[in-house]
């Protein structure tokens, strides 16, 4: 039996659409979707899930993602564009980013997007010229540092005191920023951000962040100033090796609403909307990529299997040692003996995909699936060594349907031009 994804067998996937190839499994996701529905939106009134896009974009997804019931978080002018192609309700669109352009603030602006989250005091002055020229007025929320450190990679934590992201919570920085847009006629102040890291397994960092949110929001009323969103970012882990300690959403989500709903009781504050922002835990899981095995070698006491994709398709085990776990499609039911190193084709050493994995023994030829690659994978592709960027198939109950067609060679010279002394 080789091994099926949503109920499509792999070996076919991989005949039928050649390999590198992602594939991600629809009933995957809707499956995470429905969980943030049960345990959150349908659990705690006044709540909003938006799903952080970045993690895995394409207009496909939007269409499930719209179909679903949530919102959409997008970081650049190209994810937003994605969301408009799809025709996803712009209202439920929120724009994150540390340093947005102009020119990508005025396609928010003017598609009206639910909220605009400002990461710093530059950003709003650019978009309140931007909404004065166009006589508009935004929602927006300010992205704060809640200097909550993460037990995740360095290169995924986003929410300690020397962070990149957001405003620092010093009072002459917060207040005078938050005080500039309540008074402002072109945007509308509705509350506070945050967002700490990723790939988290420990509830502490949103919880300490939430309580530090908190005391901003009662300082924020003590000078008559209402806080109406709270959007608590995302983050939430998932598994991709059985070093993974995950928790279930309920995990973070229970206790934050507790202490949310506590301190807003013992305070007299009015309850604010609760947004979370999940990207990694809605489509991490529901992704395997396939890959074929072709050289095969032991160089000292490394026993290499080497694969015709890589870096290229997947860049987290180079960019931030990232783990993760594989099969042979083919070889389900032998046993695991040998202890391989699943290697890239890409010229970099750093390009290992997984390092000291137990495999059957490969032969060439074969069928490797890498685990929970839905997300940041396709989202961070590139061309290095001019690979080809491999396609994206959705798996649904046995069916299977392009989301995004394999790039060509043709592709990868589409933008190129030779200057005409240089044809001569
Ligand atoms: C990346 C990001 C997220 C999603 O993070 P995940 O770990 O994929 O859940 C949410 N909010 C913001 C602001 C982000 O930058």
């Amino acid at each position: 039996m080789n091994l099926l994804w949503d109920k499509c067998d792999t070996l076919e996937l991989a005949k039928k659409y050649g390999t590198p190839l992602y594939v991600l499994s629809e009933t995957k996701i809707r499956e995470r979707c429905r969980i943030i529905q049960d345990d959150f939106l349908k659990k705690y009134d006044n709540t909003k899930a938006v799903y952080a896009s970045k993690a895995f974009l394409t207009t496909a997804m939007c269409k499930i993602i719209e179909k679903e019931g949530l919102g959409l978080d997008v970081v650049s002018g190209g994810e937003l564009y994605t969301a408009i192609q799809a025709g996803f309700p712009m209202a439920m669109v929120e724009f994150n980013g540390n340093n947005k352009t102009i020119d990508e603030l005025e396609l928010a602006v003017n598609h009206e997007i639910g909220r605009i989250i400002v990461d710093n005091a530059y950003e709003l002055d650019l978009l309140e010229k931007i909404c004065k020229e166009k006589n508009k007025v935004m929602d927006i929320l300010f992205r704060i540092v809640p200097e909550a450190d993460t037990d995740t990679h360095e290169y995924i934590s986003t929410g300690h005191k020397s962070s990149k992201f957001g405003i620092n919570l010093l009072p002459e920085t917060i207040f005078s920023i938050i005080k500039r847009a309540v008074d402002s006629d072109y945007v509308n102040f509705k509350g506070i951000h945050f967002h700490v890291g990723s790939q988290l397994h420990d509830n502490k960092s949103h919880l300490n962040a939430i309580s530090k949110t908190l005391h901003l929001i009662k300082d924020l009323k003590d000078q008559n100033i209402t806080v109406e969103d709270m959007n608590i970012g995302g983050g939430f882990g998932i598994h991709y090796t059985d070093d993974d300690q995950v928790k279930p959403l309920a995990y973070f989500l229970e206790p934050s609403m507790k202490i949310i709903e506590d301190y807003c009781q013992e305070n007299d504050l009015e309850r604010p909307m609760i947004i979370i922002e999940p990207g990694r835990w809605i489509i991490g899981e529901a992704g395997i990529t396939l890959y074929t095995v072709g050289a095969i070698k032991t160089n000292g006491d490394k026993k290499y299997i080497s694969i015709d994709g890589g870096m290229s398709d997947n860049i987290r085990p180079s960019l931030y040692q990232a783990k993760y776990h594989a099969d042979i499609c083919n070889r389900l039911d032998e046993d695991k003996t040998d202890l391989v190193t699943v290697s890239g084709k890409f010229c970099e050493s750093s390009d290992l995909l997984i390092r000291d994995i137990y495999l059957p023994k490969a032969q060439s030829g074969d069928i490797l699936a890498v685990y929970s690659t839905g997300a940041y994978t396709y989202s961070m592709a590139c061309n290095y060594n001019k690979q080809p960027i491999p396609g994206v198939v959705l798996a649904c109950e046995g069916k299977d349907y392009v989301l995004v067609k394999k790039q060509t060679f043709s592709d990868l010279i589409r933008n190129e031009c030779i200057p005409s002394h240089l044809e001569e």
